[in-house]
């Protein structure tokens, strides 16, 4: 089958968010394996302040940003949970992969592990993000925070992933701030194995939306696991149709490609 990469700019990022997605495509160095092209799309919707996930991570509670990223080849998984001061997340996580022991590293324990391998002090923070703590602080203030809760996590363009497939060979990448708001220290589905993101010999599943409930649905593994039982559309559109909260999903397959969320999500394919 045809070399294929799809992305996508999170669970609520709007349908006009398409066109810069496509562009990133189109200025994609397609040189490399699968993961080679699923990390590097990642690393350029990080690197841009829209999406919610490297430089435009949103914030903590308290202020602080914390990230998170996975990637899943059949060189295995890597992940990075609750990472600060690193411009690419994503990268330590494949590095993880590639270069340690261990398949997730959290916290402290992750920015040492990036700082030995020479990742550069980075702040990710944005005026956007800045703007997001105010409102929150003015909301806590006021004693209005549940309405805040829901419209900020309504306004906030969301994690990025990839699946790609080159050479019949699978990969996925993703990378996320998290779902705000949340507390410091809390982990969502995108860099558990299984959850977020899963990848395999018969394809690559990316997920994001509200973390806690795709965490506790295994939903990309789940998803997996349904490939070449019937089309793909309709693995992925039943698993999330069952869904309350905000859902999507990237997948792709030996022969097919999937893009369904059960809100916006903006997303871009290119066929190589
Ligand atoms: N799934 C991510 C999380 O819960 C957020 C997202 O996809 O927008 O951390």
């Amino acid at each position: 089958m045809k070399n294929q990469i799809v992305i996508h700019g999170g669970a609520n990022s709007p349908s006009t968010l398409n066109e810069k997605l496509q562009k990133i495509l189109d200025n994609l160095d397609v040189n490399g394996s699968s993961l080679d092209l699923a990390v590097k799309s990642v690393v350029m919707m990080e690197d841009d302040p829209t999406f919610n996930a490297g430089t435009g991570s949103v914030p903590r509670i308290d202020g602080s940003i914390q990230m998170d990223a996975a990637v899943m080849s059949d060189s295995g998984f890597g992940s990075v949970m609750c990472i600060e001061n690193v411009k690419h997340p994503v990268m330590v996580a494949r590095d993880v992969m590639e270069k340690s022991p261990h398949i997730m590293l959290a916290g402290e324990g992750a920015v040492e592990f990036a700082r030995k391998l020479e990742y550069e002090y980075y702040n990710p923070e944005t005026e956007k993000s800045r703007e997001m703590m105010d409102k929150l602080k003015a909301s806590i203030k006021n004693n209005t925070l549940p309405e805040k809760f829901k419209f900020m996590v309504k306004s906030s363009s969301d994690t990025v992933g990839a699946v790609a497939r080159i050479d019949d060979k699978f990969a996925a990448a993703v990378s996320t701030g998290g779902a705000f708001p949340m507390l410091r220290g809390r982990v969502g589905d995108s860099p558990v194995i299984g959850a977020g993101i899963y990848q395999g010999e018969k394809g690559a599943v990316v997920a994001t939306g509200i973390g806690e409930d795709i965490a506790k649905d295994l939903l990309s593994f789940r998803i997996y696991q349904q490939i070449g039982t019937d089309d793909l559309n309709e693995i992925v559109k039943k698993e999330i149709d069952k869904f309350k909260v905000s859902v999507g999903i990237i997948a792709i397959s030996d022969n097919e490609y999937s893009v369904y969320a059960n809100t916006d999500m903006a997303h871009a394919e290119r066929e190589l």
